[in-house]
């Protein structure tokens, strides 16, 4: 059984694709294959729309606040089919959608992936990681290379403009606090939202 729709918390989380651009140092993938008990997040392979929408008359969606577009892999490897599972849950479900994402979507679709996001998610957040370009390319290690961070922020600061928050993340404890004024500084010029996640 493939594990498609998955609990944590309040929120119900959509795991769409294993498919990842990135081999961060720190990825979750390398140590376990579960979430909050969620059964493996490991795909047999990549559910169809089809069966991704038919998934979710199998919950009682009156017991989630959100629904996350996340799970083991990078949603925007999945975008087209990811924004339109969004729109079909805010019609049908009318709850609200957030997507945690890389920022690498415009790499990975090669354009500009901001303005479809439009009435489809009211939430993106971002892994930032780190302020230094650099030390990104080290950690998260995009297949992208050079340029990689700089294309996460212009997508930040571009998808503003069409949902409702977004968010950059750092993990707690990971950077130190003069790097974390860093991170804050350049979410401020964004004009985006700074958020230090725990350490899971
Ligand atoms: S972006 Fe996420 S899924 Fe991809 S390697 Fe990094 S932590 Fe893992």
């Amino acid at each position: 059984m493939m594990v498609i729709l998955y609990e944590v918390h309040s929120g119900l989380y959509v795991n769409m694709t294993n498919r990842c651009p990135c081999a961060c140092t720190f990825c979750l993938r390398q140590e376990k294959d579960e979430m909050d008990g969620s059964g493996s997040l490991w795909l047999d392979r990549e559910p169809t729309l089809d069966e991704i929408k038919a998934e979710f008359e199998k919950f009682d969606m009156t017991k989630y606040k959100e629904v996350v577009f996340c799970g083991f892999g990078e949603p925007t490897e999945r975008l087209y089919d990811m924004l339109e599972a969004a729109a079909f849950v805010k019609k049908k479900y009318d709850l609200p959608t957030r997507v945690n994402t890389n920022g690498l979507g415009d790499l990975i679709n090669g354009v500009d992936t901001a303005p479809l996001y439009e009435g489809k998610i009211d939430t993106v957040s971002i892994s930032l990681n780190t302020p230094d370009p650099q030390r990104y390319l080290e950690i998260v290690r995009p297949k992208f290379g050079e340029g990689s961070f700089e294309a996460m922020l212009k997508f930040a600061e571009n998808v503003k403009n069409y949902v409702g928050k977004v968010v950059m993340t750092t993990v707690s404890g990971t950077i130190s606090p003069a790097e974390e004024t860093l991170c804050r500084e350049i979410c401020n010029k964004l004009g985006v939202t700074y958020r230090i996640r725990a350490f899971e």
